[in-house]
């Protein structure tokens, strides 16, 4: 079984290569490492702990409310261009019945900007698994989760 993650299209890496994230359980914000596919470093898993409260979630449950939107908002003009098509199909069996495109329509879902991912935070290394780096914000550096299997350390 192949869990990893992959980011979709269009959602910002920080140039160190790490993808924001939000812990469903205590919502606070904090970033792992983002492996190119089929690197051999990165752990599969079916669960991440969070690094700041040590919950674990599933490993698609850490999307940001920005990320969710942006996600959603660019599938809109996709959405558009299905329904269109198929209006257009169902008028093409009815005798009599002249169907004209109206290229203008929309259901109103605008593109969202692209998202853009600041530098902030620091990065920290679990000692049990240093192939699993994740930044967190300073002031929780003192305690801070391994990703991967949960055990707490200081930065
Ligand atoms: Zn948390
Ligand atoms: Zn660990």
């Amino acid at each position: 079984m192949n869990d990893e993650i992959r980011v979709p299209a269009g959602l910002p890496l920080d140039s160190d290569g790490f993808l924001r994230r939000e812990c469903p359980n205590c919502e606070h914000e904090f970033k792992w490492f983002s492996h190119q596919e089929g690197d051999l470093d990165a752990e599969v898993v079916d669960q991440y702990f969070c690094p700041l409260c040590g919950e674990a979630a599933g490993t698609d449950s850490w999307w940001t409310p920005a990320q969710l939107e942006y996600m959603n908002g660019v599938g809109g003009p996709a959405i558009d261009q299905y329904v269109q098509d198929s209006v257009e199909k169902m008028f093409k069996g009815v005798k009599g019945l002249k169907f004209k495109p109206d290229r203008s329509f929309s259901l109103g879902i605008e593109t969202p900007d692209a998202l853009t991912e600041p530098d902030d935070m620091m990065i920290a290394e679990p000692p049990c698994h240093p192939n699993e780096p994740i930044k967190v914000p300073e002031e929780n550096a003192a305690k801070v989760h391994c990703l991967i299997c949960g055990t707490a350390f200081a930065v």
